[in-house]
């Protein structure tokens, strides 16, 4: 924690406590019953969460990404799933900080920094998630306001958050494809509607919803950055601290699955001995154990580029794909260790099984990651 200041340390540490006191105790319950934490939404809104990376000037804490980062390992140690309703509110958060005009910065930041207006990100639709450019929602320009029709799939926080970073087409026969795009500020009423809550394997407690717009009115004034054509780089803009955000639950889980495995392989005997004293399961703890540093140091050296301002696609796409791929990987190692307890639903590492997989999906499934890794390399080395 050399490289933090004082501040940061503070924050870091009540996050600590935070976890220890309000999170630990009752994750596993919430999670098995799916249940909204809605208490531990109240603490993260009191301890100036909601506002983490948000600059200080709109009363947020104005952390560096690295620090934020940091937040999110420690938090998906305890319950990825809380890391989830502050991520992809803060995705929304950074979009209208960094793309935003100063009037939309003013007016919408210091309510996200508070929590009092909570939400994420909208970009996923019934027929397409990777290419988001072939997005259907549409929105009209109608005098001052523009209507937009359509339907957005897999949103997080879409049924306790209010307020969405919403990516539509102004122009659905713009060639190149992304001039035709723009995404706003939407807030729900009449004309957006959440349609279902969505079931999943796991990542359970937050909400994950599909959303409606039907001739859904919303002032023109909410067009992020106040011109059309900018949706595709929002979104960018979002997904880069995404990245890195992903990255860094990947290095919490598959932490958290090394922990318990060694805690294990301590207390569990066969043959007279420790598990950790036979070879295969001392092997894994290694191999765990390695994944977790990697993974760590590829998540720091992506979240520095962040803070720099630097490019970082490159870094936060092998800090991303390496970190998720740890999880999966340490989250059934840990399974394995655990015989026959790591299937049963009294013991953390199911929980961890099922959470990590998300993680090669969301904010860029892996093999795009690779994909974006191998152009920047051609592209860095082109001969
Ligand atoms: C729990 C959960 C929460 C989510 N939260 C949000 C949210 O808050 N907001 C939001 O907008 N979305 C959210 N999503 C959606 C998520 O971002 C998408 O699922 C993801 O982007 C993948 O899109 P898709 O599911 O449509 O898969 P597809 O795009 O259909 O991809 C299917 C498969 O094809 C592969 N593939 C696609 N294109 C290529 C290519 N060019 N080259 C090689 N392989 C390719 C993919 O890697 C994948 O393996 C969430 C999803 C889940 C499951």
């Amino acid at each position: 924690m050399s490289d933090l200041d004082e501040q940061e340390k503070l924050v870091l540490d009540s996050v600590t406590r935070f976890l220890e006191r309000h999170v630990r105790p009752v994750a596993s319950k919430l999670e098995h019953e799916d249940a909204y934490p809605h208490e531990i939404v109240a603490r993260m809104k009191e301890m100036g969460l909601f506002g983490a990376i948000i600059p200080q000037e709109f009363g947020g804490l104005g952390l560096r990404p690295s620090t934020y980062a940091r937040i999110i390992e420690l938090i998906s140690e305890e319950w990825m799933s809380v890391s989830g309703i502050l991520n992809s509110h803060l995705i929304m958060a950074r979009i209208v900080d960094k793309m935003g005009t100063p009037t939309q910065r003013a007016r919408f930041l210091p309510q996200f920094a508070t929590g009092e207006l909570r939400g994420g990100l909208a970009l996923t639709e019934p027929d397409c998630g990777t290419d988001l450019q072939a997005i259907r929602t549409v929105a009209r320009r109608d005098g001052d306001d523009y209507i937009i029709n359509g339907t957005k799939t897999w949103i997080s926080n879409g049924i306790e958050g209010s307020c969405f970073a919403l990516l539509v087409k102004t122009n659905p026969a713009a060639e190149p494809r992304h001039h035709g795009m723009a995404m706003f500020i939407a807030e729900k009423g009449p004309g957006f509607t959440v349609s279902r809550k969505l079931e999943k394997l796991g990542y359970k407690g937050i909400d994950s919803a599909e959303l409606v717009f039907t001739d859904y009115r919303v002032p023109a004034d909410r067009l992020i950055g106040g011109v059309e054509g900018k949706g595709l780089a929002c979104a960018i803009a979002g997904l880069e601290l995404g990245r890195v955000n992903v990255a860094a639950r990947g290095v919490g889980v598959a932490k958290r699955a090394l922990d318990e495995a060694v805690r294990y392989s301590q207390q569990r005997k066969t043959f007279g001995k420790f598990i950790h004293q036979h070879q295969a399961i001392a092997l894994k703890l290694a191999d765990m154990a390695v994944r977790v540093e990697a993974a760590r140091l590829l998540t720091e050296k992506a979240a520095h580029a962040l803070d720099r301002g630097d490019r970082s696609d490159y870094e936060a796409g092998m800090a991303k794909l390496f970190a998720t791929e740890a999880a999966v990987e340490n989250s059934l190692e840990a399974m394995r260790i655990h015989g026959g307890y790591g299937y049963s639903k009294e013991f953390v590492v199911e929980r961890l099984y099922r959470d990590a997989p998300l993680l090669v999906i969301g904010e860029g499934t892996n093999e795009i990651q690779r994909l974006v890794i191998a152009k920047r390399l051609i592209e860095k080395n082109s001969i």
